[in-house]
């Protein structure tokens, strides 16, 4: 059971990265990619705790990218984590994270919501600052009831204290993870504001740009949704992963290994080269 797409509390997940590699242990995934958004930092900790659980750690990121006037998602996978060139991009992209988390900061104050910045620090507890650092110190502060009204009424889209911010388009991340001789794999395609057109747009750009695979499988996922995807992948020539995008154990649709097999037809990502044999038991 692969699921190639999780979070630890290195960035906006829950769990520590041994608890994670214990909860996916528990949860009959034998082959766990750790993706945090834009950082390294626990890939560390999970190898030594899934050499404890006899879980296959693929090391991975999820990198924040632009596509257009939107951010997408680029999971990298299977990444020499030692890599200079990568661990460079790391730091540029964590200094991009410390200036649009001021910026959303100074929003927030001209909202009259003061101190945001050190409130969304403190929940984030040292992991990569990001907007759900942000949300749930929105709801600790009793501005807001969830971090689902906190993205509605400030942080999504569009929203009051969105800050338009330029991630590096698409070709420049894909570089970054080949480079350090990972797969690029393009996260969610389903849950962009996207028209389909758009979507399928965008995917095939992302393939021209010279990714590697599509997640066809997010999760829990509407029926029909994985088999448009593996269509799709097909059709632009992209292999197919899958991932749980597991933030946190009170989320079942995000659950890690909590969902269906690929559709036929498409090829797994891990049978590409450059993706590592499944230890045996
Ligand atoms: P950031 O990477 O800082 O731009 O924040 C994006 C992250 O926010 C995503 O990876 C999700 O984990 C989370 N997120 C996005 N939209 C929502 C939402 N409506 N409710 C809760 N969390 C969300
Ligand atoms: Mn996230
Ligand atoms: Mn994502
Ligand atoms: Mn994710």
């Amino acid at each position: 059971m692969y699921d190639l797409h999780s979070h630890s509390d290195c960035s906006d997940g829950i769990l520590s990265p041994e608890a994670l590699m214990s909860r996916a242990r528990a949860q009959g995934v034998s082959t766990l990619a750790l993706t945090d958004h834009d950082t390294l930092d626990g890939l560390e900790r999970a190898h030594r705790a899934a050499q404890a659980e006899g879980v296959t750690l693929i090391p991975g990121i999820e990198f924040s990218s632009q596509w257009g006037r939107g951010g997408v998602h680029i999971v990298g996978l299977s990444l020499d984590t030692a890599h200079p060139a990568l661990l460079a991009a790391v730091a540029r992209q964590r200094q991009a994270r410390e200036e649009r988390a001021l910026a959303i900061a100074e929003r927030l104050e001209k909202l009259g919501i003061p101190h945001a910045l050190e409130g969304a620090r403190q929940v984030a507890a040292g992991g990569q600052i990001g907007r759900p650092h942000f949300a749930r110190f929105l709801v600790e502060q009793g501005v807001v009831r969830d971090m689902g009204a906190a993205f509605k009424k400030f942080l999504g889209a569009g929203k009051p204290a969105d800050v338009k911010f330029a991630w590096p388009d698409m070709t420049t991340v894909i570089e970054w993870i080949h480079g350090a001789g990972g797969l690029a794999v393009l996260a969610h395609p389903k849950k962009y504001p996207l028209t389909r057109t758009k979507m399928c747009a965008l995917i095939h750009d992302f393939a021209e740009a010279g990714g590697d695979a599509l997640e066809v499988i997010s999760g829990q996922q509407p029926a029909g949704q994985a088999d448009d995807l593996a269509r799709i992948a097909q059709q632009t020539g992209l292999a197919a992963s899958c991932g749980s995008d597991f933030h946190r154990p009170e989320a079942p649709w995000q659950e890690l290994g909590n969902f269906g097999p690929l559709p036929g037809g498409c090829t797994p990502v891990w049978e590409l080269a450059g993706f590592p044999a499944p230890r045996s038991p």
